[in-house]
């Protein structure tokens, strides 16, 4: 393979650097990794992916391709979406005890600076009525799948910085 050929290989899988529990470098709250949420849980999502995405969000990777190269790969995969989404509603629920309204509700969404994307609220309502299924993720077009994945992950990213502050700053 030539120099070219392989710098733009390892361009497109992002796979200049990695991210892992061994190469994490800022302290962070107690949230576990994808892999941890369920793991009893069969599922084909891929948390290798997942965890990679979740290292990448809690050191606040400064690559500005890293997260949207990630997140690419995570979207295409109807599993590893519905996983992301769920683990960013349990770390929520866990941090505020219980998903709140503002995650949920579109009006009471409009108060807060972080507004989170109208799929991510509806997804978010199936997950709080324990009614989320597959098919609902399927039903989801590209852009939808892609839409909630960046709520999840921008979510957790400011749970970490500002803990429960977040939604309320
Ligand atoms: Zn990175």
């Amino acid at each position: 393979m030539s120099l070219l050929k392989e710098a733009v290989e390892r361009m497109a899988i992002g796979a200049d650097h990695v991210h892992n529990a061994a190469t994490v470098r800022h302290r962070q709250r107690q949230f576990a990794p994808l892999s941890e949420l369920h793991p009893d849980l069969v599922t084909r999502a891929d948390t290798v992916l997942l965890d990679e995405l979740f290292y990448a969000t809690v050191d606040e990777c400064p690559d500005p391709h890293c997260r949207p190269l990630l997140l690419d790969r995570v979207v295409d995969d109807v599993w590893s979406t519905r996983k992301l989404v769920d683990w960013a509603c349990f770390i929520t629920s866990e941090t505020y005890c219980g998903l709140p309204a503002e995650l949920v509700d579109e009006e009471a969404s409009a108060d807060t600076v972080f507004r989170p994307s109208v799929t991510f609220r509806r997804l978010a309502a199936e997950y709080h009525n324990s009614r989320a299924t597959n098919a609902i993720y399927d039903a989801c077009t590209a852009a939808e799948l892609r839409e909630a994945a960046d709520t999840a992950v921008a979510l957790v990213d400011g749970l970490q910085v500002w803990g429960a502050d977040f939604l309320y700053q």
